[in-house]
């Protein structure tokens, strides 16, 4: 069996800190990328689909770019993003930006919500709003600790760091209130289980170890129909 990127096709990958051999050395795929890439697949009637993406990793914006009917790319950063062509400044701490956005059949974006300096509820219900019907919202954040912990004020970025794992996060969720703070807003499952849609071999493939097969964590992938909304 050839274990490789299912996003670009690559063989090697190299460690993130104590994370062995997890990203594709080619388009910098994540273990959460790649299971991205999967349950798309899975979906293929996304095919010509109106697709927003948000801080487009460089594997699925070439997947998205292929398949998608319609795509919107967008970040608050866009220096960052210069190599996409037509990013679009998204502030999702303003409610006017959604005004203008259009509706779409899937929106996507991992490790995201955790830099968003405004209630993230807002952002994940906004967002879900541009569904349209029969559409998906795809996302992953950062899941990990006893705790959900957030805290919107100024502060350094060391003490971000040392709070919410990175220099600019300001929230991280938890694997034990997780049914209080996403699962407030959608329904998700009580467990996290990738071996109920897709085979070992077929994870092995893609190079998803099985520390992101189950259990929530900051490799889960949510997929979250237009209706599952609770709120
Ligand atoms: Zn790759």
């Amino acid at each position: 069996m050839s274990v490789r990127c299912n996003l670009c096709g690559c063989e090697e990958f190299r460690d993130m800190g104590n994370r062995k051999n997890c990203i594709c050395t080619k388009c910098g795929s994540y273990e959460r990328t790649r299971v991205m890439k999967l349950f798309l697949d899975a979906h293929s009637h996304l095919e010509g689909a109106s697709i927003f993406h948000l801080a487009p990793e460089r594997g699925l914006f070439a997947h998205l770019s292929k398949i998608a009917g319609e795509y919107v790319t967008g970040d608050i950063d866009l220096e960052r993003y210069s190599h996409i062509p037509a990013i679009q400044r998204v502030d999702l701490c303003d409610p006017e930006t959604f005004r203008n956005l259009g509706r779409f059949d899937l929106i996507i974006h991992s490790h995201v919500i955790e830099h968003v300096p405004c209630n993230y509820t807002a952002v994940l219900i906004n967002l879900h709003r541009l569904l349209k019907p029969g559409g998906i919202h795809m996302f992953a954040m950062p899941i990990y600790g006893s705790a959900f912990e957030e805290d919107l004020r100024e502060m350094s970025e060391a003490e971000k760091e040392r709070r919410f794992g990175q220099y600019d996060h300001c929230r991280k969720f938890s694997p034990v209130d997780l049914d209080r703070t996403l699962g407030a807003i959608f329904p998700i499952p009580h467990e996290y289980n990738l071996l109920d849609h897709f085979s070992e071999s077929t994870l092995d493939e893609a190079n998803i170890p099985s520390i992101a097969r189950q259990g929530y964590t900051g490799h889960s992938v949510f997929r979250i129909p237009d209706v599952a909304l609770r709120l």
